[in-house]
């Protein structure tokens, strides 16, 4: 597979991307119910796929499955329109069951997966007619978690924009309300919700909200920051509603988050002494945690495989807050646009790289001998056979790491495995 460079348009802003095509290690769309479902706390994801998805899921989180595996194994064996209609009568049974047993649920979510695409099993019309069937008790919506061309956090962002056409219409005209979007930690939101109000915004939400009866207002008034930089449909989607995307970098680190915050502050004319007098002592205390890391990671090289979409911030973070040499910066897709302010913050010369081709980049990953690999699981065992120090980029997607309170608990993620090997080391 060939690798090709193209330019892009201060620091990494202009710099060329290598862009790969080959094979790639990554885990599919499914994997973001593990992080979902303890969000919205009645929802209910419904896997229509194999036992292969019904193990990835199990082994990866204990979430319970209530899709038949052998309903969809029998999809995939009969592919004619008999098997197919008996697939629908099948999953309306199995939904009809499911709701009747769990009165909590109240936004169920039809999850597409690799064979229920193959077979071209059409959940967005099996979504409106169990809709019609449960409703007003349970609205059922789909989504595709399949790991047919896809990464691992595309499942969060196909969850969301399916979310975004049953969001309230905000009342026109209306004022301007802030909507942060990207699943985060409850205690992150917290903590947002705290320096918003500090700064003087009141009125904000977060989408994915807790509870899916709570699903926030949009509009042309609505001003969104994305919390996440894997949310690409989601945002097409709000902008199609109105909302307004606020240009930012992403909240991780004491930096990152500072701008992040900087962005809605513009945005609402609020001053510098206000700002500052809202922002400034949790900034302090972030930077100042930060400091032991700087010491344990300052000058270690590290490299990121494209596997999470976060690995630009993460990069950029690691560089600019830890003062880590940043070898590679690899991501499944770059979105120009939504990571402008990244690319921006990168220091010059970092290779920034899009795709995988994974035997190309192990090459020149073990050429370069990192101190440090940031990938998803499947590159991890083999690397640390050969001595090479990994962390698996997922947990990150599990771990709180947005905001000044996580930010040295961020650092620590990648200080471990390196204070690890070396206490193994003696
Ligand atoms: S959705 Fe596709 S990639 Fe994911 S577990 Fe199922 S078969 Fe495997």
């Amino acid at each position: 597979m060939s690798a090709s460079v193209a330019q892009i348009g201060g620091g990494c802003a202009d710099a060329p991307v290598l862009r790969e095509r080959g094979q790639r290690e990554v885990f599919c769309g499914l994997t973001g119910i593990i992080w979902l479902h303890r969000k919205i706390q009645d929802a209910f994801f419904l896997v229509v796929g194999s036992r292969t998805c019904a193990h990835l899921i199990q082994s990866a989180a204990g979430v319970m499955i209530f899709a038949e595996p052998r309903f969809a194994t029998a999809i995939i064996d009969e592919r004619d329109l008999a098997g197919l209609s008996d697939a629908n009568d099948e999953l309306d049974r199995v939904v009809a069951k499911l709701l009747a047993r769990r009165p909590d649920i109240k936004l169920l979510f039809l999850v597409g997966s690799c064979p229920s695409e193959v077979i071209k099993l059409d959940l967005s019309r099996a979504a409106q007619r169990l809709s019609q069937v449960h409703m007003p008790q349970v609205r059922v919506l789909n989504y595709s978690g399949s790991g047919i061309e896809t990464t691992f956090t595309q499942g969060e962002d196909a969850c969301l924009a399916a979310l975004v056409p049953i969001m309230p219409r905000s009342p026109a005209p209306a004022g301007k309300s802030l909507l942060v979007v990207g699943a985060l930690a409850e205690v992150v939101e917290d903590q947002f919700s705290r320096l918003f109000a500090a700064m003087g915004i009141e009125d904000v939400a977060y989408m994915p909200p807790r509870k899916s009866v709570d699903l926030p207002a949009v509009g042309p008034g609505t001003r969104y920051l994305l919390a996440q930089p894997f949310l690409a449909e989601t945002a097409r989607a709000l902008e199609a509603r109105g909302a307004v995307r606020l240009p930012a970098p992403f909240p991780l680190g004491a930096e990152g988050t500072q701008a992040w915050l900087q962005a809605a502050a513009r945005e609402w004319g609020i001053g510098k002494d206000r700002f500052d007098a809202a922002v400034a002592p949790a900034r302090a205390r972030a930077e100042g945690a930060l400091g032991k890391f700087r010491n344990e990671l300052g000058g270690k090289k590290i490299f990121f495989f494209p596997d999470s979409q976060l690995e630009l911030p993460l990069a950029r973070f690691v560089a600019r807050e830890l003062g880590m040499n940043v070898l590679e910066a690899g991501t499944p897709y770059l979105h120009r646009q939504h990571l402008a302010e990244e690319l921006a913050w990168l220091p010059a010369g970092t290779r920034l790289s899009e795709g995988q081709d994974v035997e190309r980049q192990l090459d020149r990953c073990r050429a370069e001998k990192p101190d440090l690999v940031v990938c998803g699981l499947g590159l991890a065992n083999p690397l640390e056979a050969e001595g090479i120090s990994t962390k698996w980029s997922i947990e990150l997607l599990f771990t709180p790491i947005q905001g000044f309170n996580q930010a040295a608990d961020l650092a620590e993620l990648f200080a471990r495995p390196l204070v690890r090997r070396m206490k193994l080391a003696v």
